[in-house]
C-alpha cells in the first residue's frame, strides 16, 4: 500500500490521534515540521491552520492537502507525525512505511527569514520561556508596536501557541524582524545572562516593586488600608482652555497622550490640582496599570519618584545613581542598563509627584547636560523637566496650580488639570466606598440634603472623610457638617474615639480628652510644615513627645520610601491633615507667640518688608527665611492652615474648646483672626484701580482673595461678612481663571451677599458646575451681570439659577458660553423672558441648542419687552430656528444685537432675518459669520437695509459666496462685512 493510500486508509484513526486530547498542539506540531521541511507553502499552511475555525476541521483539511500533494508529502507527513506522537502506534493505525527520520537541512541558510522557517520546531520550543524578553527585543528595535505585542500575547494561546504568533508576527514584518529575532535567541540562548536578559530581570524588579508601592491607599495610619483597585474612582481630567481640543473627557492615557500637546520640543506633561483633588492617587494608579502591564505599555521602564521624598536627599546624585537608588537598585550590569536607558529615551517614563513640595522653586539657571555628573537632587530635577538631561524621557509631574510660574510653563509639553469628582464620581466613590448599599445610599442621601457638603466632596480627599466618618455625619442631624473646617474636626473626632474602648465620650468632651495627642502632632505639623517638611523622623517625634499611642491614632502613617533602607520615618495622612494639626497647634498651645497669627495671615507684608523669621519661628519656609521671599510653592499650605486657624476660631466651635484653653487667650485669637480678615479684605480692596471715565468700576480679584473669602466663610458669622463688604464698591467682580469650584461658590455665596450694591459677578473660565450654581443663588438678588462662561454647567444648574433669577430684580444679563446647555434649558430662559420685563442680555453661544430650543426661546420673546442682547453663536439652530427667532423679533423695540453666527442657518433663514431688518427700529448688529447663506439670502438682506438706518452693521464672513459675489455686494451695501 502507497503511503498515498495509507493516509487515506487510515484517516480516522489519524484525524483522532491529532484531535482527540482536544489540543491543537499536536497538529501545529506537524504542521510546524512540514513548514520546515518546506513540504508546505505558506500561504497552505494559512489555509489549514485558520484561527477560530474547529480543530477537527483544520485536521480535515490538513489531511485533504497532504493526499492531493501525492506520494512524497503523503510520506513525510506520517514521518511528521511519527516525530510529534511516537506512542501513536498504539492508538490504532500504523506507521509503516513512511520515512524513519526526516532528512536534515543543511545549516546554513540565505535569509534570516527562511532559517525562522526551517527551525521552526526547534524555535518554538526555545520561544516559550521568553517570548516576553523577544518581544521586548522588537519593540526596542521599533519593529514591532504594542499592539503586535499585544496580540501575541494574548492570554488565551498556550506558550507554544504564542511562540508560534511571535514567529508568525516576525515573519509578516520581513528580514530585519527576523534577523532581530535570531540575534536575540542567539544571545538569549546561548547566553542566559545576556544584556537583554538582564533588562528583562530589571524591569521584572521594578515593576513588582512599582506594584507592591501602588496597590493600596492608607486609611488608619499603617494599620489598615484599602485597595486601590477597589476605591479607585475615575477624576474629572481636562486640557488647558487656551488649547485647540480643551474639550470632551480624557482618561488616564491619554496624559501621556499627544490631546493638548502645546509644545512638541518639551518632555514633560504637568498635571496640576489643588491638594487632595487626587494627584498623587492618580500617579499611583497609572504605576499599578502600568506594573500590570494594561496601561503605558509604549515604556518598558517607569521610575516614580516622590519630591516629598527627594527633600530629605542631601547628597549630590547623578542621574544614574537617582535612578537606581531611589528607585530601583539592579542587582547587576548597572552599566549596560543605564546605557539602555540612555539609548532609548522613548522607552523610558519618569513621574514626579508633588513638584509644590519640594524645598526650592523651579528654576531653569543652572544648567547639566551629561547624566554621570553629580549635582544636588533638585538640579537634577530641575534638568530633567526642562529636557537637558534626559531628552526624550517623557515626564509626569504632579503640582498644585501655585507652584507653577511662567518659568516652569515654558518647559512644558502640555498640562492636564485635575479637576476632582464629578457628581456622578462622587456617587460612585461613596457606593465603592461602602460595600453596604444601604449604608451607601443613606450616605448619598444625607449630601443631597446639605449642598454645601456635597460641593466639598468634589474633592476626593473630603470625600473620603465623609465617606470614612459616615457614622458621624448620619448621627449629626441639624449639625452637619457645612466647612472644610467642621469635615476635618469630624476626622479628628473619628479617629480619636475609633479605637476608644468605652465608645464616644460624650458631648464636647472628646478632645479634651485627647488633648495631649492633639498638641503632640499638632507641634510635629506646625513646627515643620514651615520648613517644607512632611517627612518626620524618630528624632522629630521625639522632640514634639509624640508617643507611640499618639502614632497609633492613624494620623501619621510610615513613609513609602523606594529606597527603604533607612530607619523609619513618618508622614501624614494627607498634607492637608498637616495643616489642620498645625492650626489646632496655632488655636490651642500656649507655647506659639504672639504674632503667629498676624504673620500667618499677612504673609505678604512678610515678604515686602523682608521681615525675618525672629517671631514667626518656623511657620515659615525655611529659603522664605533667608532670602526674604517665601516660595510659591510654599505659601499653598500656609494659606490652608490659615484657613482652618479661622474655622476652627468660629464661635460655633466654642464648647469645643471650653476646657482645653483658657477663653480668654480663645477670644484674643478671635479678635486677631477678624482683624487679619478685615485688614487682609482692605488691601485687596484698595488696589481696585480708579475707573477710565465712562467705564465701570472694576476689580479684578487678586492672588489671595478667594483665600481670604473662604477664611470669612469658614469662620461662619455673617457680622465678618458685612463688615468686609461694606467697605466694597466695586461695579463688577471679575473671578475668571481663579479655580472657582463649588467650594469656592459657597463661600462666595455667603460672603457677597452682603455687599450693598449690585454688581456684575464676572466667574468666567472656573469649574462651578451644577452645585456650585446652586451655592451661588443666595447671592444672585445682588448680582445684575452673571458671566458663568466655560463652567461645565448643565441644564438642571440652569433650572435652578433661572428659577431662582426670576425672583431678583437686579438679575439682568447672563453669559453662559460654552457649558453643556441643550434644548432642555431653552423652556427655562422662555420662562424668564415671559417674566422679567426688565431682562437685557441672554448670551448662550457653543452650547447644544437646536431648532427646537430656539422655537422655545421664540415663545419667551413673544412676550418680552426689554432683551437688547441675544447671543446663539456656535449653537445647531438652522434655518428652522432663524426663522422662528426672526418671527417674534421683527417685532422687537429694545433688540440691538444679536448673533446667530456658526448655526447653519442658509438663506431661508436669511430671508425671515431680513424681516427684522425691514421692521426693527432697534436692531444695530447681526452676527452671521460661518453660516451657509448663499447670493439669494445676501440679496434679501440688502433689500431689507434699504428700509433700514438703524443697523450699522451685518457680519458675513464665511458663507456660501464666491469671492466676486463678496466684492460685487460690499460695493452695493456697505454695512454688509465679510
Ligand atoms: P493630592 O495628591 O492631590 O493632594 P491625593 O491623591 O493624596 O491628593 O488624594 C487624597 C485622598 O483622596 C486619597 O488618599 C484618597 O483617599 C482620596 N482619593 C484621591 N483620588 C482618588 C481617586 N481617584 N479614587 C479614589 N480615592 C481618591
Amino acid at each position: 500500500m502507497s503511503v498515498q493510500e495509507l493516509v487515506l486508509k487510515q484517516r480516522t484513526e489519524i484525524l483522532h490521534a491529532l484531535c482527540s486530547s482536544g489540543s491543537a498542539e499536536h497538529l501545529e506540531q506537524v504542521l510546524d515540521v512540514l513548514l520546515a521541511e518546506e513540504e508546505l507553502s505558506w500561504e497552505e499552511y494559512q489555509n489549514v491552520q485558520v484561527p477560530g475555525r474547529a480543530l477537527y476541521t483544520n485536521a480535515r483539511q490538513l489531511l485533504d492537502l497532504v493526499y492531493t500533494k501525492g506520494v512524497d508529502t503523503c510520506g513525510l507527513f506520517l514521518a511528521a507525525l511519527k516525530q510529534v506522537l511516537p506512542e501513536a502506534k498504539g492508538v490504532g493505525f500504523s506507521l509503516t512505511g513512511c520515512r524513519s527520520s526526516l532528512e536534515g537541512k543543511e545549516e546554513y541558510q540565505s535569509t534570516s527569514s527562511q532559517t525562522l522557517l526551517t527551525q521552526r520546531p526547534s524555535l518554538v520550543r526555545e520561544l516559550q520561556g521568553c517570548t516576553d524578553g523577544a518581544l521586548q527585543a522588537l519593540l526596542i528595535s521599533g519593529l514591532f508596536t504594542t499592539a503586535d505585542c499585544d496580540d501575541v500575547r494574548l492570554p488565551i494561546h498556550t506558550p507554544s501557541q504564542q511562540a508560534r504568533r511571535l514567529l508568525d508576527h516576525v515573519r509578516s514584518k520581513g528580514e530585519s524582524a527576523a534577523k532581530t529575532l535570531l540575534q536575540y535567541i542567539q544571545q538569549t540562548v546561548c547566553t542566559p545572562h545576556s544584556h537583554l536578559n538582564t533588562l528583562n530581570i530589571y524591569s521584572k524588579k521594578l515593576s513588582s516593586s512599582v506594584s507592591a508601592q501602588s496597590c493600596f491607599l492608607s486609611t488608619y495610619g499603617g494599620t489598615s488600608h484599602m485597595s486601590l483597585d477597589d476605591i479607585y474612582t475615575e477624576g474629572q481630567l481636562e486640557l488647558g482652555h487656551d488649547c485647540a481640543d480643551a474639550h470632551g473627557s480624557l482618561g488616564l492615557e491619554d496624559i501621556v497622550g499627544t490631546a493638548g500637546t502645546v509644545n512638541e520640543e518639551a518632555d514633560t506633561v504637568l498635571v496640576s490640582g489643588e491638594a487632595g483633588s487626587g494627584k498623587s492617587t492618580l500617579l499611583q494608579r497609572l504605576h499599578l496599570l502600568w506594573a500590570r502591564g494594561t496601561a503605558l505599555q509604549d515604556f518598558l521602564l517607569l521610575f516614580p519618584f516622590s519630591c516629598r521624598r527627594l527633600n530629605s536627599e542631601q547628597r549630590e546624585l547623578s542621574v544614574q545613581e537617582l535612578l537606581f537608588q531611589h528607585c530601583c537598585w539592579p542587582d547587576r550590569e548597572q552599566e549596560e542598563i543605564f546605557q539602555f536607558i540612555l539609548d532609548h529615551p522613548h522607552l523610558i517614563l519618569f513621574t514626579f509627584d508633588g513638584l509644590d513640595e519640594l524645598k526650592q522653586s523651579f528654576s531653569d539657571e543652572h544648567r547639566l547636560c551629561c547624566p554621570t555628573q553629580r549635582a544636588p537632587v533638585h538640579v537634577l530635577l530641575f534638568n530633567l523637566i526642562q529636557g537637558s538631561l534626559m531628552k526624550g524621557v517623557r515626564k509626569v509631574v504632579t503640582s498644585r496650580p501655585e507652584a507653577v510660574g511662567p518659568l516652569l510653563k515654558k518647559h512644558l509639553r502640555k498640562e492636564v488639570f485635575l479637576k476632582g469628582f464629578s457628581p456622578s464620581g462622587i456617587d460612585c466613590f461613596v457606593k465603592k466606598h461602602h460595600s453596604d448599599p444601604a449604608v451607601a445610599a443613606k450616605v448619598l442621601g444625607s449630601l443631597q440634603t446639605n449642598t454645601a457638603l456635597l460641593g466639598l466632596c468634589h474633592s476626593p480627599v473630603l470625600c473620603w472623610i465623609v465617606s470614612q466618618c459616615h457614622k458621624e455625619l448620619l448621627g449629626c442631624g441639624e449639625g452637619s457638617p457645612q466647612t472644610i473646617t467642621d469635615v476635618y474636626l469630624m476626622i479628628l473626632q473619628h479617629f480619636l474615639q475609633r479605637q476608644s474602648s468605652q465608645g464616644s465620650t460624650a458631648g464636647s468632651g472628646w478632645l479634651h480628652e485627647h488633648l495631649q495627642t492633639v498638641l503632640h502632632l499638632g507641634q510635629l505639623a506646625f513646627e515643620l510644615i514651615g520648613t517644607t517638611c512632611y517627612i518626620f523622623s524618630g528624632a522629630d517625634l521625639e522632640t514634639c513627645g509624640v508617643t507611640e499611642k499618639d502614632i497609633s491614632m492613624g494620623f501619621l502613617i510610615q513613609s513609602k520610601d523606594m529606597s527603604s533602607t533607612r530607619s523609619k520615618r513618618y508622614e501624614f495622612l494627607h498634607v492637608t491633615l498637616q495643616c489642620f494639626f498645625a492650626a489646632l497647634y496655632i488655636v490651642l498651645s500656649n507655647n506659639t507667640d504672639r504674632s503667629t497669627i498676624p504673620k500667618l495671615f499677612e504673609l505678604k507684608d512678610l515678604k515686602e518688608t523682608g521681615l525675618s523669621s525672629a517671631c514667626f519661628g518656623s511657620c515659615l519656609p525655611s529659603t522664605y527665611q533667608q532670602e526674604g521671599e517665601a516660595t510659591a510653592a510654599e505659601t499653598p499650605n500656609l494659606q490652608i492652615t490659615a484657613t482652618f486657624v479661622s474655622g476652627l476660631l468660629s464661635q460655633r466651635h466654642q464648647s469645643l474648646w471650653l476646657h482645653c484653653c483658657p477663653s480668654a487667650v480663645m477670644e484674643k485669637r478671635v479678635r486677631q483672626v477678624v482683624r487679619c480678615l478685615s485688614k487682609g479684605m482692605q488691601k485687596h480692596f484698595k488696589s481696585i484701580p480708579q475707573p477710565v471715565e465712562g467705564e465701570k468700576k472694576s476689580m479684578h480679584a487678586m492672588p489671595g482673595f478667594v483665600w481670604l473669602i473662604k477664611c470669612i466663610y469658614e469662620m461662619q458669622e455673617s457680622r465678618i461678612a458685612k463688615d468686609a463688604m461694606s467697605k466694597l464698591e466695586v461695579d463688577h467682580l471679575k473671578l475668571t481663571y481663579c479655580n472657582i469650584g463649588p467650594v469656592e461658590c459657597t463661600a462666595l455665596a455667603y460672603v457677597l451677599q452682603h455687599l450693598k450694591n449690585p454688581v456684575g459677578l464676572q466667574l468666567d473660565n472656573n469649574s462651578v458646575g451644577d452645585v456650585g450654581v446652586e451655592q451661588l443663588l443666595p447671592c444672585m438678588h445682588i448680582c445684575n451681570s452673571l458671566y458663568l462662561r466655560n463652567n461645565n454647567i448643565t441644564d438642571e444648574g440652569i433650572r435652578k439659577l433661572i428659577a431662582k433669577g426670576i425672583q431678583c430684580d437686579n438679575f439682568r444679563k447672563i453669559a453662559l458660553f460654552n457649558n453643556q446647555l441643550t434644548d432642555a434649558c431653552t423652556q427655562h430662559f422662555s420662562h424668564l423672558l415671559k417674566t422679567k420685563q426688565n431682562f437685557l442680555a441672554l448670551r448662550l453661544g457653543n452650547n447644544n441648542i437646536t431648532a427646537e430650543g430656539a422655537k422655545q426661546l421664540a415663545e419667551g420673546l413673544k412676550f418680552n419687552h426689554s432683551l437688547q442682547y441675544l447671543g446663539l453663536w456656535g449653537n445647531k439652530i438652522g434655518d428652522a430656528g432663524a426663522e422662528a427667532l426672526a418671527q417674534v423679533l421683527e417685532s422687537s423695540n429694545t433688540l440691538v444685537w444679536l448673533s446667530l453666527a456658526g448655526n447653519g442657518v442658509g438663506s431661508r433663514g436669511a430671508r425671515a432675518l431680513a424681516n427684522i431688518i425691514k421692521n426693527s427700529a432697534s436692531l444695530e448688529e447681526i452676527w452671521l459669520i460661518e453660516n451657509c447663506i448663499t447670493r439669494a439670502g445676501v440679496e434679501c438682506l440688502i433689500q431689507a437695509l434699504e428700509h433700514n438706518t438703524h443697523v450699522k452693521s451685518i457680519c458675513l464672513r464665511n458663507n456660501d459666496l464666491t469671492p466676486e459675489e463678496v466684492e460685487e455686494m460690499t460695493q452695493r451695501e456697505s454695512r454688509l462685512i465679510f
